[in-house]
């Protein structure tokens, strides 16, 4: 069945609906995450933020959905009719989670001592991410849209599957990488790099960082699109046709691992220090997103040097002139000086996708298609 985009409207109570009943659900799932620590938390994450913020942030994300929720239902029974009773459905499911999260502890449920597992599910690091990424690019979006486009377009299920997959298996993917950084290329670290990169301030340290990283990642980029086997799993990132904050977890999950290893291999060995390397972090976590966002920022110039949504974009149409084009993730420079770059890059794409549109719609159906397929 195709896939309806949802339409939303001010006034109507479905807004109310949707934030309460999304409210409701991540604050149920923040008192799994109270209960089985151990297994639902990020080690990483757990250490930037206080068990007593999240206290804070799940009572007043309860309020908020209980009060949006009954607005939510009151507006139903206003409606009185069959959109109505749908608008009511929302506000009463937000309740039945509301009831259920207050009726296990919600925020006040105590936090036993435990220990790290070596495995675990991301659930606090989906919950949180989402909450922040949405409020501030959900908002970019709408005040500065470079499309009309609704929240809920075409494609968003697959996308926030990929969001919610991607998030989940952070520990299997830190695990992995871990691995494949430290044990098998560990030998990088013994090359002295470190003595120089010291030498170096924070600023200095933090742009060569991003370089390197960027040169490894337009490398196995470009690799992604000119080898077809690769291609194959590349092409998932591909195949969504709306851009938006939410469009760029769409990739495959290999993909995601094979190119985090590549990445961090000289990032985690040539003796960065560690706080260029948390700061590196962001910077990748944020600007990957930002460059997908559904937004009309214009950088002019920068925009020679630094990777803009729109030069992004660019990337992802399926306009002739932009195939195989835009490979940088960071410094756009490195389309100009290697030839890539899309010409002619100060107007938007028109359309996005692969051509052909071959790719499947649905998360598994996308993880599957790269051993199913024979293409080109
Ligand atoms: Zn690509
Ligand atoms: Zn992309």
């Amino acid at each position: 069945m195709a896939e309806r985009e949802i339409k939303l409207k001010f006034g109507e109570g479905v807004i109310s609906g949707i934030i309460a009943l999304t409210l409701s659900i991540l604050s149920f799932l923040g008192v799994l995450a109270f209960y089985f620590p151990e297994y639902l938390t990020t080690p990483d994450l757990r250490k930037n933020y206080s068990v007593e913020f999240i206290r804070q942030l799940m009572f007043y994300a309860l309020i908020l959905a209980g009060g949006l929720a009954t607005f939510n239902i009151v507006r139903g029974f206003g409606a009185n009719n069959r959109s109505g009773t749908k608008i009511k459905y929302l506000g009463m499911v937000s309740w039945i989670f509301i009831s259920i999260t207050i009726l296990l502890g919600a925020n006040n449920i105590e936090v036993k001592s435990f220990e790290d597992k070596q495995l675990y599910i991301g659930l606090d690091w989906f919950i949180l991410d989402l909450l922040g990424s949405s409020l501030i690019f959900i908002i970019i979006e709408k005040l500065w849209p470079h499309r009309n486009q609704r929240v809920f377009r075409l494609g968003w299920k697959t996308d926030f599957n990929h969001f919610l997959l991607n998030h989940l298996l952070i520990g299997f993917m830190l695990l992995v990488t871990n691995h494949v950084v430290y044990d098998m290329f560990g030998w990088v670290s013994m090359l002295g790099t470190d003595v120089f990169i010291q030498t170096l301030p924070f600023w200095g340290q933090l742009l060569l960082i991003i370089l390197l990283a960027d040169l490894v990642q337009y490398w196995a980029h470009r690799g992604y699109h000119e080898i077809p086997f690769l291609w194959r799993f590349h092409a998932i990132h591909h195949s969504a046709k709306k851009m938006d904050w939410m469009a760029g977890s769409r990739q495959h999950l290999l993909e995601i691992i094979a190119t985090r290893c590549l990445v961090l291999i000289p990032v985690f060995l040539l003796g960065f220090s560690k706080s260029v390397i948390d700061a590196y972090i962001i910077v990748v976590g944020l600007q990957a997103v930002f460059n997908h966002a559904n937004v009309k920022f214009k950088f002019g110039w920068l925009q020679y040097i630094i990777v803009t949504p729109q030069f992004h974009h660019w990337h992802h149409s399926s306009d002739k002139a932009a195939i195989d084009k835009n490979y940088a993730a960071h410094f756009s420079f490195l389309d100009y000086i290697f030839g890539t770059a899309v010409k002619g890059q100060e107007e938007w794409p028109k359309e996005y996708g692969v051509v052909g549109d071959y790719v499947p719609d649905g998360l598994i159906k996308q993880q599957i298609f790269p051993f199913l397929k024979q293409l080109k």
